[in-house]
């Protein structure tokens, strides 16, 4: 059970795999950083456009108060647009209140 201490936006000084989409970002990419404790310190990355998808939408994600499983966003685009779509894209979606894919023909 980790507890979270510290969120910021930083410019990223290496590559980092975003925790929400799983899409890997280079260097110099603005992210946001969730530090929390463990056994040690764990830094979650995510980017920009997961983070307002979970701030906007958390109730479709959160599990525990400010936790989030693992690529919580790549399985909901995967589960529910096929993994067809961007998590920008996810995002204008639910702005548009599309929470699914309306392709009938891609329905599993
Ligand atoms: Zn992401």
């Amino acid at each position: 059970m980790s507890k979270l201490i510290r969120e910021r936006f930083v410019k990223t000084r290496k590559s980092h795999e975003c925790c929400c989409c799983g899409v890997i970002f280079p260097s110099e990419t603005e992210m946001y950083v969730q530090t929390g404790i463990d056994d040690g310190i764990l830094n979650a990355y995510i980017c920009e456009p997961c983070r307002e998808i979970i701030y906007f939408y958390s109730e479709k994600f959160v599990k525990d108060e400010n936790q989030y499983p693992e690529l919580c966003i790549k399985k909901y685009i995967e589960e529910n647009f096929q993994g067809k779509i961007t998590p920008q894209e996810l995002l204008k979606n639910f702005e548009n209140g599309i929470w699914e894919s309306k392709d009938e023909n891609n329905k599993l």
